[in-house]
């Protein structure tokens, strides 16, 4: 099959374009580079089944293909916030440029939604049928409401033209190939620790998440998309259901690397920072077969290992 990943340079597509590849079937990555990195598909460059297209997904693109994966889109709060219009343009602009891509092709099409569709929620913990509580006019409104309206669209393509979708909601996930700028609370610790700078925990630290590491993710993106029937459109929640506090996150990452000599510092608590987060897997688990299987520390582990060799430690 030919198989477009839209935001393939970044984090998790670079990982989803990897293992495409090794499944045998050709793969498109189309990047504008926002965030993703030529050196996150380095080793990818010269595999005939492999080709690059920079391109940005606001503007329409023509291409061949049987099954699209739409991850474009910063995913850090602040790679985010940087450019707040052209957030909202890649979720609405490049969603509409990506349905009407699989609707004229007729390729199944995935997309990356998020947790974030929840915003700051009132239920915990999360499952599909929650329709969340986001404030439409603050910070992180353009990727809340813009992955809100790109699922709205998802939906009315395919209850209009029949297209075949699946949506993925993805909770906060983790790895190597993050960026060492990225802005995110793992990598920021990790970099962090590694080069002796102070351990910024926003706010009082008693916030929480749940982390996923990428293999989990990638396991559960796959088997969503090639093993399930096109009946099954999701919403799905695709993530790790342990939850701890940031706090406990900066402590955690401290003891995998006992060489640093950084400090804990607080700083001010960034607006409309959702204070507890942590997803109810019970649909994912049922209809994937599937269930996240990689410990926290083992998966710190992994990522402290892929930034020390990033930083030259
Ligand atoms: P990332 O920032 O590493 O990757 C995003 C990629 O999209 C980058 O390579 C970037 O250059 C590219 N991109 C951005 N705008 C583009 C545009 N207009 N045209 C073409 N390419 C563009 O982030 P990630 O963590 O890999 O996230 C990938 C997807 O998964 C995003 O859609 C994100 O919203 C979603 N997601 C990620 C997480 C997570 O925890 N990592 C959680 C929820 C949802
Ligand atoms: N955070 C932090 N220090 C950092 C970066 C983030 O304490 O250096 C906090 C942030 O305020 C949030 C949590 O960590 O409560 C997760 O932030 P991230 O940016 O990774 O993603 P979010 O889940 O908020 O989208």
């Amino acid at each position: 099959m030919k198989i477009l990943i839209t935001g393939g340079a970044g984090f998790i597509g670079s990982h989803l374009c990897k293992k495409i590849l090794d499944q045998g079937h050709e793969v498109l990555c189309v990047d504008n580079f926002y965030t993703g990195s030529r050196q996150n598909i380095f080793d990818l460059l010269d595999n005939k089944n492999f080709e690059l297209i920079i391109h940005d997904i606001t503007f329409p693109l023509y291409l061949e293909v049987d099954m699209i994966y739409n991850l474009a889109c910063p995913a850090s709060p602040v790679q985010y916030q940087r450019d707040p219009v052209q957030t909202l343009k890649t979720s609405i602009h490049g969603s509409i440029n990506m349905l009407g891509l699989a609707k004229r092709t007729k390729a199944k099409i995935f997309q990356a939604s998020t947790s974030e569709v929840y915003g700051d929620p009132e239920i915990h913990p999360q499952d599909e049928s929650y329709w969340g509580k986001v404030n439409p006019l603050g910070p992180r409104a353009c990727y809340d409401e813009g992955k809100r309206c790109s699922e709205t669209l998802f939906f009315d393509y395919h209850r209009q033209f029949n297209l075949k979708i699946k949506i993925g909601r993805i909770f906060n996930t983790y790895g190597p190939n993050m960026n060492i700028g990225d802005g995110r609370v793992v990598s920021n610790f990790i970099v962090q620790a590694l080069t002796n700078k102070d351990i910024t925990i926003y706010g009082d630290g008693s916030q929480t998440r749940s982390f996923q590491y990428i293999d989990d993710l990638i396991e559960a993106i796959l088997k969503f998309n090639q093993n399930t029937s096109d009946e099954l459109t999701g919403p799905i929640n695709l993530g790790n259901d342990k939850e701890i506090t940031v706090k406990e996150l900066a402590q955690t990452v401290l003891e995998l690397i006992p060489q640093s000599n950084s400090k804990i510092v607080y700083k001010n608590l960034p607006q409309d920072d959702p204070k507890q987060r942590k997803p109810d897997i019970t649909l994912a688990k049922k209809e994937l077969n599937w269930e996240p299987k990689t410990d926290l520390k083992e998966g710190l582990a992994k990522t402290v290992d892929y930034f020390k060799k990033a930083l030259n430690k």
